[in-house]
């Protein structure tokens, strides 16, 4: 009940409305962060079954490239040895591109494909060389006797003979018997015959690397360093192409020692800052890894055959091999190999599902270049990464799936953001107006409201007063007392005029009431507007109290017909009259004119009263709206009359106008067409 009335209140249901709109668009905002919530889960959802699938693919494609391998590795690990060289050759050809190497092992060492791939070898072949009885005369001329001519004769002997490996022992000694002879031009050249027998070992190294090292030497001891720097190159390239089968310490030995020739910086760099042989390094680090684990008894692998990924010096090796009972042969591949042989096959795949894969060891150190981020922890808003463990997929690596474009993910959700986002603010707006367009009605009925009840209160006020004095002129002249003659006539004459106000009060309220319900009827008919100036100023004078109040009439002789209703025209003047002589206390006089214009004609009221504020120009013509004139003066009348005037005049199709300044006065203008 109490909730009831409370209601009622125009005032209350605006708050009640403000509440409601309140919780509403609340609701929006709650319903709104919901959608988006839900639509980021789905959207990683989506991600994270795109990426499993890719994921899937990814590890089918590694194994089946795996598989193909190991079985490349098993049909080379037994095909008969003379048909080794081709078959590997052939395999690296087709399935390598770079950064890899296939080695065979076996009793009789490690053989390389391509051979220019491995830097050194786990093992020196065992090559025969002639026993060292055959330079113990030389050796004993040169080093006890100090004959260095003896030892030389005896070497340039042996150095002709039929037998390689005695000639490069031979040719050895002899450059280095010259050297001590100080006959170094002669010691250059028995290093260059030396040099010639290139891969004939001498004392277990390769004639050639040993020869040109010595010569590097000798060029050295004679100053003569440009010679020796243009020397140094090639060999270095010789001995980082891996022209002669030697072991990691020679390697790194004849390694210092050619670099120190070459250049002063030590091993050339590459752009990355890392030298350009740690791949190749790695590559012959991984070699040696295979060739310790197959050789030795007590490792734990497989005895047919594995897949390892080894860390050489910081860079991950692959390392995969099938034994036979001939042979262990292996594939030993860098990152690299891994980046282009092996993903860069499913390059197809990863474009056409839109992701970038990374692999790692068990522990999760990258195996490949990490561009993606992807085996770092995932950023990002959907920050969806597939992983497939190594133990899961059998392969050696521990698979990281990632978008390839996590902002493309993005911003297909950005974009329904967004379109969500403008809808709750368009509804949100949609409300915000609604409330607006409430909150102006419901004060615009409380105005109207307050209005009427203004209307009603000055309606019985205007009623009341020539009532009061009608009733007490009646009651006087009844008792008789008035008993002079002339008394009662003025008497008479005031109760008619104030009759006459009320009746022109009730037929202008009727006439109001008609006009508001649109029953109003017009007689048109050709009216001589100066004719009706003339009258209503006449009747209008007539009716004035002894205000002291005249009217100056300003018409011309001629007459200037209108098609008007006469009734109706005569009373929008009245009211015009009437306001002038009411809101101008102070100046007694108002003029009244008519003027002929192009198309019509002008009937002009005009008074230096009170005058209008700018802002309530427009609002006075509306029903019931009273100004400031009528508080300040505190004047009768409903705030009606000039709502009439309007309505007359727009019945006719002509203009009213004001004009005004408050405190000079107001002019109000008629303007209607003439009658042709
Ligand atoms: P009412 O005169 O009964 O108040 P009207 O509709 O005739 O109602 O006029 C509306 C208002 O316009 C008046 O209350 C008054 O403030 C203002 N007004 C009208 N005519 C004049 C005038 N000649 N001079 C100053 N104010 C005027």
């Amino acid at each position: 009940m109490a909730l009831r009335v409370w209601v009622r209140s125009p005032r209350n249901l605006v708050i009640l409305f403000l509440g409601v709109t309140f919780v509403l668009v609340a609701a929006l905002g709650w319903l709104g962060s919901r959608l988006f919530q839900q639509d980021r889960a789905l959207e990683s959802q989506r991600v994270r079954e795109r990426l499993e699938h890719a994921a899937d693919l990814v590890a089918a494609g590694l194994q089946l490239r795996l598989a193909e391998t190991e079985e490349a590795l098993t049909r080379l690990s037994t095909v008969p040895a003379s048909e080794l060289p081709i078959a590997s050759a052939a395999y690296v050809d087709g399935q390598l591109s770079r950064d890899a190497l296939v080695v065979a092992l076996s009793d009789g060492g490690v053989r390389a494909y391509p051979p220019a791939r491995l830097l050194y070898h786990p093992v020196a072949p065992s090559t025969p060389e002639p026993a060292r009885g055959a330079f113990a005369r030389g050796e004993a001329l040169e080093f006890r006797e100090r004959d260095y001519a003896g030892a030389i004769g005896e070497y340039r002997r042996l150095a002709r003979s039929d037998e390689s490996a005695t000639r490069a022992g031979a040719l050895l000694r002899l450059g280095r018997t010259l050297r001590k002879a100080g006959r170094p031009d002669a010691a250059l050249g028995a290093y260059d015959e030396l040099a010639q027998l290139d891969s004939v070992p001498v004392d277990g190294l390769p004639a050639g690397l040993v020869a040109r090292c010595a010569r590097l030497e000798v060029l050295e001891e004679q100053g003569r360093v440009a010679a020796a720097t243009r020397e140094a190159g090639p060999l270095r390239d010789d001995l980082y192409g891996g022209r002669w089968p030697i072991t990691r310490a020679a390697f790194e030995f004849y390694a210092r020692e050619v670099e120190g020739f070459s250049r002063s910086d030590g091993e050339p760099v590459a752009a990355s800052g890392e030298s350009a042989v740690a791949p190749a390094r790695a590559l012959a680090g991984g070699v040696a890894w295979l060739w310790d684990a197959t050789q030795s008894e007590a490792s734990q692998l497989s005895a047919s055959g594995d897949r390892e990924i080894v860390w050489i010096e910081d860079r991950p090796v692959l390392v995969v091999w099938r034994s036979s009972a001939e042979r262990t042969v292996g594939l030993v591949g860098g990152r690299e190999h891994l980046e282009v042989d092996w993903l860069g096959e499913l390059e197809p795949i990863l474009v056409r599902e839109g992701v970038a894969v990374a692999l790692s060891d068990a522990e999760g150190h990258g195996v490949t270049t990490d561009t993606t981020g992807a085996t770092a922890v995932a950023s990002g808003a959907t920050g969806v990464r597939v992983v497939r463990a190594a133990a899961e997929t059998r392969l050696p690596w521990t698979l990281h799936v990632t978008s390839a474009d996590p902002g493309g993910d993005l911003a297909q959700l950005a974009e329904r953001r967004r379109l969500v986002t403008w809808g709750l603010v368009a509804l949100g707006l949609l409300v915000l107006l609604g409330l607006y367009a409430v909150v102006r009605g419901v004060s615009r009925e409380l105005e109207m409201a307050r209005l009427q009840s203004d209307f009603v209160a000055a309606v019985s006020h205007e009623f009341r007063t020539p009532l009061t004095s009608m009733r007490q002129l009646t009651e006087l002249l009844a008792s008789g007392r008035v008993v002079s003659e002339e008394r009662r006539g003025q008497y008479y004459d005031v109760i008619r005029r104030e009759s006459e106000r009320l009746h022109r009060l009730v037929e202008g309220l009727l006439d109001f009431g008609r006009m508001e319900a649109g029953a109003l009827e017009f007689h048109w008919q050709p009216v001589d507007a100066v004719a009706l100036t003339r009258n209503v100023v006449e009747e209008f004078q007539a009716e004035l109290e002894d205000g002291g109040h005249q009217v100056v009439l300003e018409v011309p002789q001629a007459a200037y017909h209108v098609r008007a209703d006469e009734d109706a025209l005569s009373r929008a003047l009245w009211n015009l009259l009437d306001n002038a002589v009411k809101y101008s206390p102070d100046c007694k006089t108002v003029w009244v004119d008519v003027e002929r214009g192009d198309h019509g004609v002008t009937m002009r009221v005009r008074d230096h009263g009170a005058g209008i504020a700018p802002e309530e120009r427009r609002t006075i013509f509306e029903k019931f709206v009273r100004g400031a004139a009528s508080h300040t003066s505190s004047r009768k009348g409903t705030g009606i009359g000039l709502a009439m005037v309007k309505h007359i005049v727009e019945a006719h199709h002509g203009e009213i106008e004001v004009e005004s300044e408050v405190g000079e006065g107001s002019t109000f203008t008629i303007r209607l067409l003439t009658e042709e």
